[in-house]
């Protein structure tokens, strides 16, 4: 069974403004990559639209009201020092969450055997009632909603490999025990959050902080108590937030990772969900900011679930 990419090109139209590091040119260049690589393994598929109300299971009612509204007809807007939106926004951040509901239908109906959606903008800082870095709506927490929801699944595990915390998921799930949120990032770090005492109300958070300056054996190591708790939980389903701004030339964080190690890793998720929930894996793009980086560390994430 093939890896579906669910991609479409309306995130070109979410401008972020000169100079801003989560820009088009991101997704851009590994769509590009993938089409010319033009792997036999990999599906193509658009985000289908949705039902909103899935947005309501992560977020609150008046903020989607405000997002709504927040929307400009022309120029940019700020919905805080760095999450800003512009009238193509709208689309983007829609088909951004239609993606990873697209992608569980894909998996859940064997169309393909996992997926990657490569979108923008990004989503785990997106806090129940708040945007921010750079997040509107929280893609990966929609995504577990709607597998408890539609598909009545009971746990459902979030690994958050990006290099920043994911606030906004831990903030939705954190009373939530059929949702297991882990994240592994570099702490103390912005957003702030992620301590290790930060376990959720039902033990159901799993922070694991990393110094400045991390290796990538040390990196790969802490995976080991992750993998553990996942045994522990035994998730019917697993959402990677995928960013990949943990890579020695991210211009964001101090986290020394290789391109190959995002091989290594995802080899090592799709062992274990092997395991423990027949390899059902949807895999989204949170940050990565070095073009280059971005795009190898994207190639060899995908070569794995794609083998
Ligand atoms: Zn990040």
């Amino acid at each position: 069974m093939k890896t579906g990419i669910i991609t479409t090109d309306t995130y070109l139209n979410h401008n972020t403004g000169q100079g801003h590091p989560e820009r088009a040119d991101r997704v851009t260049v590994v769509i590009n990559h993938l089409k010319k690589i033009k792997s036999k393994k990999l599906i193509w598929k658009k985000p289908k639209k949705f039902d909103l109300k899935y947005l309501e299971y992560a977020h609150d009612k008046n903020y989607l009201n405000n997002i709504t509204d927040s929307f400009p007809k022309h120029g940019l807007n700020f919905l805080d020092g760095d999450t800003i939106v512009s009238p193509g926004s709208k689309e983007a951040t829609k088909d951004a969450v239609g993606s990873i509901l697209t992608a569980i239908d894909g998996v859940m109906k064997k169309d393909f055997r996992n997926a990657f959606c490569a979108v923008r903008p990004p989503g785990h800082h997106a806090e129940k009632k708040k945007a921010m870095g750079f997040c509107v709506y929280n893609n990966v927490a929609v995504g577990a909603y709607y597998l408890l929801e539609k598909y009545n699944l009971s746990k459902v595990a979030i690994i958050d490999f990006d290099v920043h915390h994911g606030n906004g998921t831990q903030d939705i799930f954190y009373n939530n025990e059929k949702v297991l949120y882990i994240s592994s990032h570099q702490y103390p770090y912005y957003p702030g959050s992620g301590a290790a005492n930060e376990k959720g109300i039902k033990d159901n958070v799993l922070n694991i902080p990393l110094i400045s300056g991390t290796k990538s054996h040390e990196f790969l190591n802490a995976y080991d108590s992750i993998f553990s708790k996942l045994k522990e939980f035994k998730p019917e389903f697993i959402l990677l937030s995928a960013g990949f701004d943990a890579h020695k030339d991210d211009p964001l964080a101090q986290i020394n990772l290789e391109s190959k190690d995002y091989y290594i890793l995802t080899q090592r998720i799709m062992k274990l969900a092997k395991e423990l929930c027949d390899e059902k894996i949807v895999s989204i793009l949170e940050g990565g900011y070095d073009l280059n980086a971005l795009k190898e560390s994207i190639d060899y994430h995908i070569k794995s679930l794609s083998e």
